[in-house]
């Protein structure tokens, strides 16, 4: 089992996505560990897209990014951050394949409605940047039986 940190983006939040996008994960069979609703700001920005500092496009992203309201949470599922970022699509929804949530609900290729982790390691880091460890429900999931 796999974890990975997806946010959904300013622009999908804005536009009242976030129902139609967490439905997406879930109907693939991923469990939700963590979820919460803030607003980003520069410092948060600069902390988790880091590697992305002095690129062209970073100022634009930070702006966008730390425009309105995001929701971030810890999806898990088999081969999770594969799986997700496959589920997301590609970066630009003009690449994005049919059926993908960047297809769908992204408007360009900065307001792409969705962020995913890349790898085990941007995971673990990106995880331990939104959530803290009691915040990651680590129990099972029980369904109660109506008796
Ligand atoms: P991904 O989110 O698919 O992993 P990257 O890590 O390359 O993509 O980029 C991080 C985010 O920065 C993108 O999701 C997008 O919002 C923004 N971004 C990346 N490249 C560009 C670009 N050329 N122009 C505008 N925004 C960009
Ligand atoms: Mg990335």
């Amino acid at each position: 089992m796999e974890k990975t940190l997806v946010l959904i983006k300013p622009d999908a939040f804005a536009r009242h996505h976030a129902g139609d996008i967490i439905k997406r994960y879930e109907s693939e069979g991923f469990r939700i560990l963590a979820m919460k609703l803030l607003k980003m700001d520069e410092r948060l920005a600069s902390i988790h897209y880091a590697e992305h500092i002095g690129r062209p496009y970073y100022k634009d992203l930070v702006g966008f990014m730390t425009s309105g309201p995001l929701i971030a949470m810890v999806l898990e599922g088999e081969d999770a951050i594969a799986r997700v970022r496959k589920i997301n699509g590609k970066t630009n929804p003009k690449d994005a394949e049919e059926g993908t949530i960047r297809k769908e609900f992204a408007t360009s290729g900065r307001r792409n409605a969705v962020h995913a982790s890349d790898s085990p390691e941007s995971a673990a880091r990106e995880i331990a940047i939104f959530f803290n460890q009691t915040e990651i429900y680590d129990g099972t999931y029980h369904v109660e039986a109506d008796d």
